[in-house]
């Protein structure tokens, strides 16, 4: 029988990392206010008060990739989505606070073009819990005598519209499907099966690459827009009843590297860009708020404003309570970043509804 997602606190687990200040930061001689004093809290020596935060785990500079990915949670999504749950995974933050880093590695794409032994060391959550999957799969596979299948998409939501990652040439105006209760999804995205970890790792990078690419024309789409990884796992398991029926057990392991969090005022954009501004900080809004539901069964018996934006109607079924969430929150340490942080901070800790 599959594990039991556990009691609301367990469905949702907050994270936060703290990236180390950069040459540019150094360079104009910004501090660093940031502190973790103990492995789940995190300070902040702010210009005019200090303030601590709680969360389940505090990533300070230090942190390597392969501690982030061991303490932060990823392998119990793994293996409950293995076991037919839905797990998501969020990285949330301020344009540079470390994402993508986090989420893929050091420059994205860019990793793909490093030499093994950098990979390795430098690998972000995606490929190392990718790896991990497929090690538990050969081990289970062995076990049960059952195949497992994996079929992948991933996709940009740019300014509510949809974009194929993948395949970007028929990407154009791809539209949500389904309902609440049958689940949402996109029509037409391409989905391939796949039986590798290096077939998963070229998706990942061209990918990437595609995200990229698109942030040339477009005045850096990647920092305005959330990209969406999705891995279902699909396995053929007996019934336990007379018939011995065939059924399949299917679950999902989703990552999203979401749009920068910074508040773009809206009285400094216009026309486009104010209404790729208003979306941003619409989604926001309503993730955190179906988030902060999702661990609170008081709120989640309510009305749950999945509809109000297409990054949460896509992600209803994972949001409903059907599996279970990590959020990353990546800051920096910068003081110049004193508010981003703070409201990053915040909109953590509201979703984990402390
Ligand atoms: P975001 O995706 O949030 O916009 P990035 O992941 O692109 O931010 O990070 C911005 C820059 O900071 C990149 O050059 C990245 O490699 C670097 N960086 C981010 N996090 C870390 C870290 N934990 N350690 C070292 N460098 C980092
Ligand atoms: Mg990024």
């Amino acid at each position: 029988p599959p594990q039991d997602p556990g009691t609301e606190k367990d469905r949702v687990r907050v994270i936060v990392r703290v990236r180390p200040l950069n040459s540019r930061e150094t360079e104009k001689s910004d501090r660093s206010i940031l502190y973790c004093e103990r492995e789940n809290s995190i300070t902040v020596e702010g210009a005019k008060h200090s303030r601590r935060f709680t969360f389940d785990s505090a990533f300070d500079v230090t942190s390597t990739q392969e501690e982030v990915f061991h303490y932060s949670g990823v392998k119990r999504l793994v293996d409950m989505a293995i076991d037919g749950y839905i797990s998501t995974c969020f990285a949330y933050g301020q344009t540079g606070s470390g994402k993508t880093h986090t989420m893929i590695g050091p420059g994205g794409a860019n990793i793909f073009r490093m030499d093994e032994n950098f990979r390795i060391k430098n690998f972000g959550l995606v490929p190392r819990a990718i790896n991990y999957l497929f090690q538990q799969l050969r081990e289970k596979s062995h076990e049960t005598n059952a195949p497992y299948y994996i079929r992948v998409s991933y996709c940009e939501i740019y300014n509510e519209q949809i974009h194929d990652l993948i395949s970007p040439s028929h990407s154009d105006h791809l539209q949500i499907r389904g309902s609440i209760e049958d689940g949402f999804y996109v029509e037409n995205l391409f989905q391939t099966y796949i039986e590798t970890m290096d077939e998963l790792l070229t998706i990942l990078e061209e990918g990437e690459l595609n995200r990229a690419m698109a942030s040339h024309n477009l005045n850096d789409t990647s920092s305005r827009s959330h990209a969406m990884l999705s891995i279902q796992i699909e396995q053929d398991i007996q019934g336990t009843d007379d018939q011995k029926e065939q059924m399949t057990r299917q679950g999902k392991l989703v990552f999203v590297d979401l749009a920068g969090s910074e508040k773009v005022k809206a009285s400094l954009s216009k026309g486009k860009q104010l209404t790729e501004t208003n979306n941003i900080n619409k989604s926001l809004l309503v993730l955190g708020t179906c988030i902060s539901a999702l661990s609170d069964s008081v709120k989640r018996a309510g009305h749950i404003p999945y509809r109000d934006s297409k990054l949460t109607r896509l992600l209803a079924d994972s949001l409903g309570g059907h599996g279970i969430t990590l959020m990353i929150a990546c800051i920096s340490p910068a003081s110049s970043c004193e508010n981003e942080s703070l409201s990053t901070l915040r909109y953590a800790n509201r979703a984990k509804n402390i």
